[in-house]
């Protein structure tokens, strides 16, 4: 970095990626757990049924999140390094019309003929399969996705979302059960609604009552389910 002032501009977006998958996974760990366990805890259930519901919840959230994220990641991880593949066999087949190929790129995106042909000749010299890997398929073959790790961390930050209603009602007195754990998850939602957005450069506010109301609103129903069935099953 320069010492003369220019630091440059904060950009967000390109970092958001697994960060915001963790929001996401938290989210969902918070919002879902809570909402369940308050059914279940206004149909009137024990402090044991409540803690085993708890437990069964988180175990099976953070199973299904792994197994969809693995197998999301996996797929597109699958058609990555297929069309990797292909890019590599076809510079060993035919480089001329691969390095023709590179220029046009070039030229599309605005630089003369000329100037294109240059660039592509100069990059394919570095490394071809890199600039067409990066310029023609928008992918670094050294930083793809790894599957496992998406689904470790979908995992873990379900359950860590989890955790925050899961522990209110085994915890908390059975007069303040549901208000606490209604209270902690809006805090929480709200408080996760605001990173996500700050990650995304997006209104910091306007996505932290976004979620929150989408909570209340969750938790609402799932307490009227449990009210109304509690009574009668
Ligand atoms: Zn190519």
């Amino acid at each position: 970095m320069s010492d003369h002032g220019h630091v440059g501009e904060q950009h967000r977006s390109h970092r958001s990626g697994w960060l915001r998958a963790g929001v996401l996974g938290a989210n969902d760990g918070l919002l879902s757990t809570a909402s369940l366990l308050i059914g279940v805890a206004a149909g009137n259930a024990s402090r044991s049924v409540l803690v085993l519901t708890a437990v069964a919840a988180l175990v099976a959230g953070a199973l299904s999140m792994a197994a969809g994220e693995y197998s999301s990641v996996a797929s597109q991880r699958d058609a990555e390094l297929a069309d990797l593949q292909m890019e590599r066999r076809s510079l060993a087949a035919d480089p001329n019309e691969e390095l023709l190929e590179l220029a046009e790129l070039y030229c599309q995106k605005g630089l003369t003929q000329a100037l294109s042909m240059e660039v592509a000749q100069q990059l394919s010299a570095i490394d071809a399969f890199a600039a067409h890997s990066r310029d023609e398929l928008g992918l670094n073959p050294d930083a793809l996705t790894s599957p496992i790790q998406a689904s470790l961390s979908s995992a873990l930050s379900f359950s860590l979302g989890a955790a925050v209603p899961a522990l209110t009602m085994g915890l908390a007195s059975s007069a303040l059960r549901i208000p606490g754990t209604v209270v902690l998850t809006l805090l929480a939602l709200g408080v996760l609604g605001g990173i996500g957005a700050r990650l995304g450069g997006a209104s910091v506010t306007r996505a932290a009552v976004r979620l929150v109301l989408l909570g209340g609103g969750s938790m609402a129903v799932t307490t009227l389910v449990g009210r109304v069935l509690g009574t009668s099953v």
